[in-house]
């Protein structure tokens, strides 16, 4: 009897024993972020690994200025430790909503889990002088699809690892040496990119929305043209016959549109001036083969050089 209840002691404490060691080695529980959208995602997992749980509320297919605000965004930013944006009002018709939904109060704006990625990236089309509504639905702080430039996708990564260094300064080094190995294999990365798109540097392309200021930028195109008449604001026939007879004067080859938009005026228009339209992607997700950043600029970047071998032969 005695012995027996030795041994009950003995594996009561035991039993309570191991699983108290085993909570302390337990590693703490991930971050949750919740991006905006799949690029921000894919930057964010590049930085966090493992020790991050990362959420993209739009779909790299969808046009990131319109997102259905679905009520499972709310509770998942209401979980939220992070929230990450592009910002410069690209988010602007429903992000907030959802913040405010969520009555989270670390992802609130100014929060600390609050990050607008835009802070420290290289922002073009910054407009001077006043904005009014005949310019269309115009980007008052610039143009806000800035991550189509790897260094401003190295500088996004950048702001991402200081905010998970705050959040979890537990965890700096492991942030920092994945952030180091993220931005080595991207310098590598841009030398490839730079090379397969040396021969084309200088083309002029016309674009449906202006998605790619930055990316014409990187990579030396000119954007003389898009199928938009303003920006947000659907083809005129006024603006397409206008954008025929240019492109047809000055032998504008390529007609670059987002996987989100009709593509009867770009055919329409590609029909009248013998360009060709080619669906390029701005976001991570616009395919289902597309799943990081590199991914990204790999399947543009064969996507225009093969359209653009295609024109020149
Ligand atoms: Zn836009």
């Amino acid at each position: 009897m005695k012995a027996t209840i030795r041994l009950l002691a003995f594996l009561l404490a035991a039993g309570l024993a191991l699983p108290l060691a085993g909570a302390e080695l337990k590693a703490p529980p991930k971050l949750k972020v919740v991006t905006t959208t799949e690029d921000l995602a894919a930057l964010t997992r590049e930085v966090g690994g493992e020790r991050v749980e990362v959420e993209a509320i739009a779909r790299g297919y969808q046009d990131p200025h319109f997102v259905e605000a679905k009520p499972s965004f709310i509770l998942k930013l209401n979980r939220a430790d992070l929230l990450v944006l592009v910002g410069l009002q690209l988010e602007q018709a429903w992000l907030q909503p959802l913040i405010t939904q969520s009555r989270n109060p670390r992802i609130q704006v100014g929060a600390r889990g609050y990050l607008d990625a835009s802070r420290t990236c290289e922002i073009l089309e910054i407009p001077t002088g006043e904005i009014t509504r005949a310019m269309g639905d115009i980007h008052a702080l610039g143009n806000p699809h800035y991550w189509l430039d790897p260094a401003n996708g190295r500088r996004i990564a950048e702001a991402v690892r200081q905010k998970l260094t705050e959040l979890r300064p537990a965890d700096a080094g492991y942030f920092q040496q994945r952030f180091d190995d993220f931005s080595r294999r991207l310098a590598e990365a841009e030398q490839r990119w730079d090379a397969a798109m040396a021969p084309y540097r200088g083309r002029r392309v016309v674009t449906y929305h202006r998605s790619w200021p930055n990316f014409a930028q990187r990579f030396g195109l000119e954007v003389v043209g898009y199928v938009e008449p303003k920006p947000g604001i659907p083809p005129s026939p006024s603006h397409t016959l206008d954008l025929i007879n240019f492109m047809t004067q000055e032998g504008i080859p390529l007609i670059l549109v987002e996987p989100y938009f009709d593509l009867k005026t770009p055919k329409a228009v590609a029909r009248a001036t013998g360009a060709q339209v080619v669906v390029l992607l701005p976001s991570v997700g616009g395919e289902k083969e597309v799943t990081d950043y590199f991914q990204l600029f790999d399947y543009d970047i064969r996507l225009l050089t093969a359209a653009f071998q295609r024109v020149e032969r």
